[in-house]
């Protein structure tokens, strides 16, 4: 598999009330088509700030991402909204990207129109498609976004995320606000879509247990670093770092299995 987002040496400081934070602190990693890394760590470890760098949401004191092809944090402006669709985000709280006024049908058609995706007769059936391909049925259309439940949020979110034709998603906490059996649908949802679409995910979280069933590779960070890395089943069997260790151990349940 080729890679398809090569992270190299990233940095970032953060100056706040006269101390400086090392967010990021030479981060280097990459993910292949298809592939699904996990980076979990616990909180102010530097993981929002990685998918926010990453996304370009935040900009990096030194340090390189490739994504697809481009030298991802040098594009231009212009060049940037043109290659934007094809890294998306998925947040915690999906309501942050969605005007919770919005309906079901604007919600999902605004970047269909925004990246002029398809025309714009056509995006009633676009977005029942996409509808379609989260498991929502066409009748949310004209549903309010804060009317629906968390759980429809976040598969409307996702479908606004896939109307784009993404290569990579980047989904930070995505499902950590969900209850257990909701979560696991979510989880069984992206990775169906991963297979259908051909998809590559990023997947933040500070939770092992969520990325056990989704994550290819798990990435461990620890003030500002990644301290392990490698295929998510050895890492929680056998743990290199202190941090792996102590994450396993948050997580009862992960435990048990190992000991199976
Ligand atoms: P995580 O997502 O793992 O909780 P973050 O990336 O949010 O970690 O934070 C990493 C470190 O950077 C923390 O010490 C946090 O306090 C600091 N930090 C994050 N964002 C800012 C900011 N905008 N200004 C100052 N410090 C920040």
């Amino acid at each position: 598999m080729s890679a398809l987002l090569e992270v190299t040496g990233l940095t970032k400081r953060y100056s706040s009330h006269g101390r400086v934070v090392q967010a990021l602190d030479n981060v280097s990693f990459s993910i292949a088509e298809g592939e699904t890394l996990a980076v979990v760590g616990p909180s102010g470890s530097g993981k929002s700030t990685l998918s926010r760098v990453i996304t370009r949401l935040v900009s990096a004191d030194a340090g390189s991402v490739r994504f697809a092809g481009t030298d991802w944090l040098a594009l231009p402006a212009a060049a940037l909204r043109r290659e934007r669709p094809r890294m998306q985000m998925v947040f915690q709280d999906p309501l942050e990207a969605v005007n919770p006024r919005a309906t079901v049908f604007s919600a999902i058609a605004d970047p269909l129109r925004i990246h002029r995706l398809v025309p714009r007769r056509e995006f009633r059936r676009a977005v029942i498609h996409l509808l379609d391909k989260v498991q929502l049925p066409a009748s949310l259309l004209d549903r309010a976004v804060h009317e629906i439940s968390g759980g429809q949020r976040q598969r409307v979110a996702l479908a606004r995320a896939l109307a784009c034709q993404p290569r990579l998603i980047v989904l930070d906490e995505a499902v950590s606000a969900l209850d257990v059996s909701l979560r696991a649908r979510i989880i069984d949802l992206l990775i169906d879509l991963q297979r259908a679409e051909k998809l590559s995910y990023l997947f933040v979280s500070h939770d092992l247990a969520v990325v056990k069933a989704t994550a290819h590779r798990t990435a461990v960070m620890e003030a500002g670093r990644i301290v392990e890395i490698g295929p998510t089943p050895a890492l929680i069997n056998a743990p290199q770092s202190e941090m792996a260790r102590a994450l396993i151990a948050a997580v009862p349940r992960l435990n048990l299995s190992r000991t199976l």
